[in-house]
């Protein structure tokens, strides 16, 4: 069995120097105060161990979300929460199905169950439901969709995922990874939990990683039927979320304030720079609509992905290029702040000699 490691986002440019780093799809305007003081008062007691079952963080969730706390799964980021999952559903023999560009954990997930992994094809770089329909077998046990979708952004509206569900045996297990989810604009955004709340083969995967500000604390949560989240349970390590991170979640919950802010921020920078993108269309660059806090830039004109990726690193500016994920040919960008955002619009516009 082959695994490819998972590369994470570069924080240093070559030099050392930094003057945004927008390869991880952080959230640029930090975390809210309220969990960061929680956070802080909670780091007492080191020599305990947290609370394994979460009971606070998931009431939280559950009083928030209008959801049974007996069904939700937390985890060590919602990275944790895909691995248990393809652990639990998958194994020598299954096919687990993904798309094309979809999110780089689910291959090593799959791999290390040593189950086979088959690649549906996209549809411009966003997810195709007929293509994951015909991609079905009676092997498949389980298929991985990130709505919105990283590396592209791209979002399937609730109406394709449920027919995507629709014409699923009941013995596929729908995993229906929501890192970005509260980033989506307009009203369809909780359509995943309703569908979770109602079948049998369906979870939800969410994360404070992002829209929360919390990634450093690694918090992830995962909603479903009482069998799925079950199994998952047997094959995980008792305490994956600490103390300090359960505290700063329940606190970032009730900062409705800071989400509202992130997201109004978000929106309104990845309209702009998606529409900066689009006037450099004659130089060959091209964004693809994107419902998360990145954005994909496909080039191409003359200026190429890796020449402008290294043009950028040497501006200070660290971005991501993701050959070994099939896009040599494009940069996923975060939105970062206002400054950020403009400035590294500024240095493409440059590099692209527009
Ligand atoms: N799913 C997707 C689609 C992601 O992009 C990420 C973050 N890279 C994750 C899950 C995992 O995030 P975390 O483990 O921080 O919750």
């Amino acid at each position: 069995m082959e695994i490819a490691p998972y590369i994470p986002g570069r924080s240093t440019t070559d030099d050392g120097r930094k003057v945004a780093k927008l390869s991880s799809n952080e959230n640029p305007l930090g975390s809210s105060p309220r969990a960061r003081e929680a956070f802080a008062s909670a780091a007492t007691n080191l020599e305990r161990y947290p609370d394994a079952g979460a009971t606070a963080l998931r009431e939280a969730l559950a009083a928030k979300h209008g959801l049974d706390p007996t069904r939700i799964i937390y985890g060590n980021g919602s990275d944790e929460l895909l691995n248990l999952v393809a652990g639990a559903f998958a194994g020598p023999g299954d096919e687990v199905i993904y798309v094309n560009y979809g999110f780089a954990v689910y291959p090593i997930a799959t791999r290390r169950t040593g189950a086979t992994p088959v690649i549906a094809a996209d549809k411009d770089y966003a997810t195709d439901v007929d293509a994951i329909l015909a991609a079905v077998t009676d092997r498949t046990t389980l298929v991985f969709v990130a709505n919105p979708n990283n590396p592209t952004g791209t979002y399937a509206p609730r109406s394709e995922i449920e027919r995507l569900h629709a014409g699923l045996r009941d013995d596929i297990l729908l995993v229906l990874d929501h890192a970005y989810s509260e980033y989506i604009e307009g009203a369809d955004n909780d359509g995943a939990m309703e569908l979770a709340a109602r079948a049998d083969n369906v979870l939800v995967t969410r994360t404070f990683s992002k829209m929360y500000g919390l990634a450093a604390e690694r918090i992830g949560w995962g909603y479903g039927a009482a069998p799925i989240i079950e199994a998952m349970h047997r094959i995980r390590l008792p305490f994956s979320v600490t103390i300090a991170g359960q505290a700063a979640a329940i606190a970032a919950l009730g900062d409705t304030d800071f989400v509202a802010h992130a997201a109004a921020h978000n929106a309104k920078w990845r309209a702009w720079f998606s529409e900066e993108i689009a006037k450099l269309g004659n130089d060959g660059l091209r964004a693809i609509p994107s419902q998360a806090n990145f954005v994909l830039v496909v080039f191409e004109g003359e200026l190429t992905a890796e020449a402008a990726y290294k043009g950028l690193m040497d501006a200070g500016y660290i971005v991501r290029w993701l050959p070994g994920q099939g896009l040599p040919h494009a940069l996923r960008i975060t939105i970062g702040t206002e400054d950020e955002t403009k400035s590294v619009i500024a240095a493409l516009r440059q590099l692209a000699g527009a």
